[in-house]
């Protein structure tokens, strides 16, 4: 059993979850409805344009914490239908692309991060991953029973990659002398880091992917690579948002962090027991709450814009919302969202076409 290392690790339950590359067609909002006359399609070839660069970002915030003990489902009693797992492919040409690009090292006062080992560029790809195993994120039966079976089918290496993620574990906060390597806490332990680490893989189904999993968080404009995954292909990929220097630290985001520094770090605190220091929550406290205003306004918006498919907006105020949420992310150099805000205005526009 590998040490046990404590990091902030990743998270839980987006419920917005902009996960798969389909998203923004089965949005119930994103159906057209509406047909009246607008000179909307000069921003939808825009829009489409800008989508295909930042459809990367439309995975913000897929990880999912998933079975928790209290959202047992009757209606999902089986166990999983595990892709493929990762020992399939050459491990070690996955290792030396891995080195390539980062390394996972110890980072002052953080404990471990992902780091570059080279300048890496907007859009390339960082990692592309499949899981090790994937299970329903609701579940009838012991979640730990599930994830016993799971692991029994792996290799021994994948059993080590597995049980050296980092986790939050609430149980050993309360008994902290319980002893984690007893084999009767080591499921409980799995379990832990099942809920710590898992990400959405899928309609309703949540997977563990060892080589995302290392990545630290970081709110709104602070982090530089976005997750998604990849329905057809069964891979989740990380893609870089911004350019990256040599020697930076590669960090993603675990939630939606149009909020407020203080509902943030609460919530942080509360899932993944740290105290966020990125670059955001680290401005000076005027700058702090300026970007706040932003961020809680493009939160504002975004839920304003939803309605359109519910008729409480027209398509000029949803176009004119996505303008507005487009220019005060610019401010605030939270870009992330982009392609699901474009392909959104897409479908509002040629509702409006005719
Ligand atoms: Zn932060």
């Amino acid at each position: 059993m590998p040490p046990r290392r404590r990091k902030h690790q990743k998270d839980a339950g987006n419920k917005n979850s902009n996960s798969s590359e389909s998203d923004s067609v089965q949005d119930p909002r994103l159906r057209p409805s509406k047909s009246t006359s607008s000179p909307l399609l000069r921003i939808t070839v825009l829009a489409v344009l800008f989508g295909v660069f930042y459809y990367v970002g439309l995975g913000l915030r897929n990880i999912t914490r998933t079975i928790p003990d209290d959202a047992l489902n009757p209606l999902n009693a089986q166990g999983s239908s595990s892709p493929a797992s990762t020992t399939e492919y050459d491990e070690l040409e996955l290792e030396a692309r891995d080195a390539s690009i980062f390394r996972v090292q110890e980072l002052p006062g953080k404990g471990m991060g992902v780091v570059a080992v080279r300048d890496i560029q907007r859009g390339e790809l960082i990692i592309r991953e499949r899981p090790l195993f994937v299970l329903p994120s609701q579940v009838t039966t012991s979640p730990t029973d599930l994830i016993s079976q799971q692991l029994s089918l792996l290799s021994t290496e994948d059993q080590h990659r597995f049980f050296n993620l980092s986790y939050v574990d609430i149980h050993l906060a309360v008994h902290p002398h319980l002893d984690e390597d007893d084999p009767e806490n080591i499921l409980e332990k799995a379990l832990a880091i099942f809920q710590t680490n898992s990400v959405t893989a899928g309609d309703g189904k949540a997977g563990i992917f060892p080589r995302m999993a290392r990545l630290n968080h970081a709110c709104s404009s602070a982090f530089n690579v976005v997750y998604s995954w990849r329905e057809r292909e069964g891979v989740l990929v990380v893609y870089a948002l911004k350019d990256v220097k040599k020697g930076k630290e590669l960090l993603t985001t675990y939630t939606d962090t149009k909020r407020s520094r203080d509902q943030r770090r609460a919530y942080l605190n509360h899932q993944y027991s740290f105290h966020c220091t990125c670059d955001v929550c680290s401005l000076p406290d005027l700058e702090s709450i300026r970007s706040d205003q932003r961020l809680m306004s493009m939160s504002e918006m975004h839920s304003r814009f939803a309605t359109w498919g519910s008729s409480l907006i027209d398509g000029e105020e949803a176009i004119g919302l996505v303008r507005r949420i487009w220019e005060v992310g610019g401010e605030e150099g939270y870009w992330s969202e982009r392609g699901r805000l474009a392909a959104d205005a897409a479908w509002v526009a040629a509702a409006h076409q005719e």
